[in-house]
């Protein structure tokens, strides 16, 4: 069971559901695909972290060869090539590693060369194994970590949790696309709305199934309450707006491992949404 935590923006409390909801379950895994700031593992502290290194296939050419006749600048449709001053100079940071340009080039002239962007470290915190994906700074894009990561978390008798990247871009998609249940973290303002519906939107774009943790809640008019009243949106749960939590978070402690109330308020969490997600597979096959 994979369950993805999401939302329109960071800070939303999307690593404090995904963190607390896979030590509420024990033996689980917990997924860091926010790659650009992974803080997950501040939590779990994992311990026997082994890191791989992650690369991605970019063309390098050979001058000797190359007789400027451009075809693979033509083809490329990112954009990462261009022949200026008799040469040809490849944009790394805008390929896309299709590898097409080596592919049309008549004088064999580009081979392919493994560039780093990033790494992926696992450890063990527990019983919760704890993966975490980490972009190298001023990458492009941590789609290839992604797909690295959620590939080989391939245990799917155990609960999953990835804790996505905030928004809705290609890296969001990726992280939520062999889901098979979606967490939207809302916050109880009027900009929470505005994020809350670009996640409902990917969701719907994707046809998964998903329902609403409500985060922060006072006891006053709740916007994000609202709009999901209006959606006819499950709410999945209410984390309330209280300093003991706040300093649990700051403090990088899970809660469920710290207090009654929040191990409590996550499992209660956890058993609907498994619930929900053991209705989807009987109504879904
Ligand atoms: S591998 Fe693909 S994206 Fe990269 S330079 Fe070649 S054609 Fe462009
Ligand atoms: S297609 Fe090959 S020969 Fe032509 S410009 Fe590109 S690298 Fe050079």
């Amino acid at each position: 069971m994979r369950i993805a935590v999401l939302s329109g923006k960071g800070g939303t409390g999307k690593t404090l559901v995904s963190v607390n909801l896979a030590a509420a379950a024990k033996a689980s895994t917990y997924i860091d695909c926010d790659v650009e700031e992974p803080n997950g593992h501040l939590f779990f502290k994992p311990e026997w972290v082994q890191v791989e290194k992650i690369s991605v296939k970019i063309p390098k050419v050979d001058n000797e060869l190359c007789n400027g006749c451009r075809k693979c600048v033509d083809f490329c449709k990112f954009n990462a090539l261009a022949y200026i001053k008799n040469k040809l100079i490849v944009f790394d940071d805008v390929c896309h590693s299709c590898g097409g340009c080596i592919l049309v080039c008549p004088e064999r002239a580009l081979t392919e060369k493994a560039k780093v962007i990033g790494k992926v470290q696992k450890g063990v915190s527990g019983e919760v194994a704890v993966w975490t994906g980490i972009l190298n700074t001023g990458e492009a894009t941590g789609i290839p970590i992604i797909k690295k990561l959620l590939e080989e978390n391939s245990e799917v008798n155990k609960q999953t949790f990835i804790d996505c990247p905030p928004g809705s871009a290609c890296i969001v998609m990726e992280s939520i696309k062999d889901a098979d249940y979606c967490i939207l973290v809302a916050e109880p303002t009027l900009f929470g709305v505005h994020n809350l519906n670009m996640v409902y939107d990917l969701v719907k774009l994707f046809n998964k199934p998903f329902g609403v943790v409500l985060n922060k809640c006072l006891d006053e008019e709740n916007p994000a309450e609202k709009f999901c009243f209006e959606n006819n949106i499950k709410i999945l749960g209410r984390i309330p707006f209280d300093n003991e939590l706040g300093t649990l978070n700051s403090n990088a402690e899970i809660a469920v491992n710290r207090n009654e109330k929040y191990r409590e308020l996550f499992s209660s969490l956890l058993n609907k949404v498994t619930k929900e997600v053991q209705h989807e597979t009987t109504t879904n096959p």
